[in-house]
């Protein structure tokens, strides 16, 4: 059953709020222990939630899109009465006040959350490792990581514990999980939906989104979480369409779709091998497909991790300097080097140069998007590797030099599961001009409704 018959089947009182939000609560009991895809779980919250809206619905009430589904949070965006630690000691006892705009958005359609889930602190990561509260495991890869920063909220939909959960993306952190535990990650185009209330790590770049187990579920939650706020000043105003529509596409006929010769040579042959499968189907359905050449590869992740560092200082000088006495190695590298880049002195040197290296990708980017409609390659170039094996800061930052592109530029991108390799699954990611969601979203449609 996809996300779409689920809501109908709510709507029509086949399936209960209650048996729904049961449900998920059964599996995290039973699995949460050993996944630690949540960090907190709230059932007296939910199942109160679940017969508010049920008797709502018995009682031919109007109700919201949203009506009776379950969402995990990632622990880095504010819910009212919710603990917002961004996985870090520093916030351990920071319980959310007030409700971030996507938040608000997913309760008065009727969405029911049911907890928070983990992440490498303050999103500074891809494995979910650093997390001040342990790492979370991979469901569809035991003994692997999941990806990160999002790392809960992938495991939570590969888990089964949730129906849609929400992470942040500001260099990958809702795809490369996506692709690691073979599910659906998508990072919309910059400024479409709402960042207030999320904790930035580096706001030019982060980007909130929807992760679920198909693309009803995707296009769902984008319907809703895509608006203008004015309470966020980078906030698109955009006459969106209407995501599920998306459903409707049968195939790529008339479709031009790049792939990219760097992307290829920068990832292992067993990734390759599986997501060049999934692009000889998107072939067999009707696209066009060209390679093109990205003559940037080499200065992605330099700029992305320059301005990352700058930005990210400076978001945590709000929280005093108790935050260096207290925080992992990973995020008091970024505040050291943040801080030292940031001197006036180094600005010509490091972040200047980063900047216009950011414009000439963009610019690069965008040349290459106007020839065709969609890029498509591997999301991660390596499968996951085991929890426990140390990787030094440099293999860290490797696995992101695919997805950081889409951040860097404003472009939307998404991963769905390609295939397995050695029972490890691998992402397919699309990209497209920013604001092309939907054609993003039109071409998971066509992969997974002929799967
Ligand atoms: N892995 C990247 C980083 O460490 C991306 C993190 C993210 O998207 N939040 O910055």
């Amino acid at each position: 059953m996809n996300i779409l018959e689920k809501r109908e089947l709510i709507k029509n009182q086949e399936l209960t709020v209650e048996n729904n939000v049961e449900n998920f609560i059964n599996n995290i009991n039973r699995n949460n222990k050993s996944i630690n895809a949540f960090l907190e779980i709230n059932t007296e919250y939910a199942l109160e939630k679940s017969k508010e809206i049920s008797d709502k619905i018995k009682n031919k009430e109007k109700i919201g899109s949203l009506a009776g589904l379950v969402f995990g949070i990632k622990a880095n965006i504010n819910v009212e009465d919710f603990t917002i630690s961004a996985a870090s000691k520093t916030l351990e006892n920071y319980i959310g006040s007030y409700d971030a705009t996507v938040i608000k958005k997913i309760k008065q359609e009727n969405g029911i959350i049911i907890g928070m889930t983990n992440l490498d602190e303050f999103a500074a990561g891809s494995s979910t490792e650093s997390s001040y509260y342990g790492v979370t495991e991979n469901p569809s890869a035991p003994g692997r990581i999941p990806g990160g920063s999002s790392g809960g909220s992938a495991a939570a939909i590969a888990g089964e514990m949730c129906d849609i959960a929400i992470g942040s993306d500001t260099g990958g952190s809702i795809r490369n999980l996506a692709s690691h535990c073979g599910v659906i990650g998508f990072k919309p185009s910059y400024g479409g939906v709402s960042r207030q209330g999320l904790l930035d790590l580096s706001m030019s770049l982060d980007q909130i989104g929807p992760l679920a187990n198909d693309s009803y579920g995707i296009a769902i939650a984008l319907n809703n979480l895509i608006a203008n706020d004015p309470y966020d000043c980078t906030s698109l105003k955009w006459n969106t369409p209407n995501f599920l529509d998306a459903k409707d596409t049968v195939d790529l006929k008339g479709k031009k779709i790049a792939t990219i010769k760097q992307f290829h040579e920068v990832s292992d042959e067993k990734v390759n091998k599986v997501v060049d499968n999934s692009i000889s189907k998107i072939e067999n359905f009707g696209a066009e497909t060209v390679e093109l050449d990205f003559n940037y590869i080499d200065l992605t992740l330099p700029t992305y991790y320059l301005i990352n560092y700058v930005e990210f200082f400076s978001a945590t000088r709000k929280y005093g300097h108790k935050i260096e006495d207290v925080c992992g190695e990973e995020v008091l590298r970024r505040i050291g080097l943040g801080s030292y880049i940031s001197q006036q002195e180094f600005s010509e040197k490091y972040y200047k140069k980063a900047l216009q290296a950011r414009s000439l990708i963009r610019n690069e980017i965008n040349k290459l998007l106007n020839d065709v409609d969609l890029i498509v390659g591997p999301t991660v170039p390596k499968l996951p590797h085991k929890i426990g094996d140390k990787l030094d800061p440099m293999e860290m930052y490797a696995y992101d030099i695919l997805t950081v592109i889409a951040n860097l530029t404003g472009i939307p991108a998404g991963s769905i599961k390609a295939g397995e390799s050695n029972g490890i699954p691998v992402g397919l990611q699309i990209q497209s001009k920013h604001q092309d969601d939907y054609k993003i979203l039109e071409t998971m449609f066509v992969l997974e409704n002929n799967n």
